[in-house]
């Protein structure tokens, strides 16, 4: 018999009605032998991640400050659902115990990892299953980053002796033993790593949505799902802001061969997203997979005649943004113009240094930096076989009266990127999903 590694995100384990339905999608197959559970998410939209809310704790324990309200609201969430689910152990020593810890560590990892532990521990108890502490099998090295194989090592061994198990996600720790988090999100790469780990043939990643979606359902009324995704192209999607997985949850599976499916824990008769290695059939089958974005990047543009037969003259532009450490996203150009887009959280307040380091360097005509700029990729292995795909897209975008800043498409043929006003880009969005999906 295979195994399946079962990851629930925040709004999965919201509260006792949706521990509920997590129980009985665990027991309705045998394979579902590991668990990795989020911390509590929102039960609605106005309501407060508890890891968010463990932040604050840490913010306020940081300047010395009461954060005793803040905790408590934790607290009365997490007593809620062992009480509503009749369960008996000491949630009150728990509680005492994290709420002090917080104040010792004074570590923002720490503190956020308390979600998860948490939550962990309910959810062992609930399910009847071994606990096991993130903070035992997932490893970081010194400097705080991931270490997978020794990881997968020292996870593998301590699996093999459990049947059944809870692992908490988003944290592991430092060689020192200290609790070190993932970025936010993180506990997709947790249950990723599990999965991997334990020679799953398949990693269950259940949310809120009935899988990968065209596009995001914040901006796209009611988007279809899609049936089958290949981990590059969700690499591109997540990558370009399609946040239903964590980025480097990829990684782990596609590494081992073992597809992830998206469910969706509140219709679990769906049969989601599934994401596979390998183009198929399916994946030629329409023009697009899918479509995602996001805002907030910077276009630098050098002009310079002749740019074209003046050696070295792409790496001085681009070494100028290595000289202050800022990496970039794309780099379209032209005969005699080279852009540069840069998200801004990256350029931050260097974006004068840069332009003038340039101007020093590689003495252009003229060079400008716009800023408001969003990207928009649209994604998919049928556009290499579908004739007429790019005339679509930007027909799409002018009959919207979207201008395009920039264009980009990848040597792949996997991908088009285009540059919007900020102002327009959920306008062309739709504009790109309705040209491709309600036709
Ligand atoms: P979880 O808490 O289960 O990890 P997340 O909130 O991290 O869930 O991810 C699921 C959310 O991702 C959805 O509720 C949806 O709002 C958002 N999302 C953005 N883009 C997409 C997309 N293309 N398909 C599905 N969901 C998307
Ligand atoms: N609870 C963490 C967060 O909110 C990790 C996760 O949900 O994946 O970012
Ligand atoms: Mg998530």
């Amino acid at each position: 018999m295979g195994i399946r590694v079962a990851k629930f995100g925040g709004s999965s384990l919201a509260d006792a009605s949706q521990f509920r339905k997590v129980k009985e999608i665990v027991l309705a197959d045998p394979r579902r032998v590991y668990v990795v559970p989020s911390a509590p998410g929102k039960r609605n939209s106005s309501d407060i991640k508890i890891t968010d809310m463990l932040y604050q704790c840490y913010a306020l324990a940081e300047r010395e400050q009461s954060y005793d309200e803040v905790f408590d609201r934790i607290a009365q969430r997490y007593m809620e659902i062992v009480q509503d689910l009749n369960l008996d152990f000491d949630i009150h020593g728990l509680l005492d115990e994290v709420r002090k810890g917080i104040g010792r560590a004074k570590s923002p990892d720490y503190s956020a990892s308390r979600g998860e532990y948490i939550n962990g521990v309910i959810l062992a108890n609930y399910l009847g299953w071994d606990f096991i502490d993130a903070k035992d099998v997932i490893k970081f090295d010194r400097q705080g980053n991931f270490a997978a194989e020794w990881t997968n090592e020292v996870l593998g061994e301590e699996l093999a002796k459990h049947q059944h198990a809870v692992i908490p996600g988003f944290y592991g720790s430092f060689p020192n033993g200290e609790v070190r988090t993932f970025s936010r999100g993180g506990s997709d790469i947790s249950g990723a790593v599990v999965a991997r780990a334990a020679r799953a043939d398949l990693y269950e990643n259940w949310t809120d949505v009935s899988g990968f979606l065209m596009a995001d359902p914040r901006i796209v009324e009611n988007p279809r799902s899609i049936e089958q995704l290949t981990y590059r192209e969700l690499r591109e999607l997540s990558y370009m802001g399609a946040t239903v997985l964590h980025e480097d949850a990829i990684f782990p599976v596609h590494k081992a061969g073992i597809p992830t499916n998206i469910r969706n824990t509140n219709d679990p008769s769906h049969p989601g997203t599934m994401i596979v290695a390998q183009p198929s059939e399916v994946s030629y089958r329409h023009p697009i997979t899918g479509i995602a974005g996001h805002k907030d990047f910077t276009l630098i543009s050098v002009e310079k005649a002749m740019m074209n037969a003046e050696l070295g003259f792409g790496r001085r532009v681009l070494q100028a943004l290595e000289d202050f450490g800022v990496s970039f996203e794309h780099l379209p150009s032209g005969i005699d113009s080279m852009c540069v887009v840069v998200a801004d959280k990256e350029l931050k307040q260097r974006k004068d240094q840069i332009i003038e380091r340039i101007r020093e360097t590689c003495q252009p005509d003229s060079i400008e930096a716009s800023s408001g700029l969003a990207l928009i990729a649209t994604v998919g292995y049928g556009m290499v076989r579908t004739r007429g795909t790019a005339a679509r897209l930007f027909q799409a975008l002018y009959e919207a009266n979207v201008n395009v800043r920039m264009i980009d498409q990848g040597s792949s043929e996997l991908n088009i990127i285009v540059g919007v006003d900020v102002a327009d880009f959920e306008i062309a969005l739709r504009a790109i999903y309705n040209a491709f999906v309600n036709v």
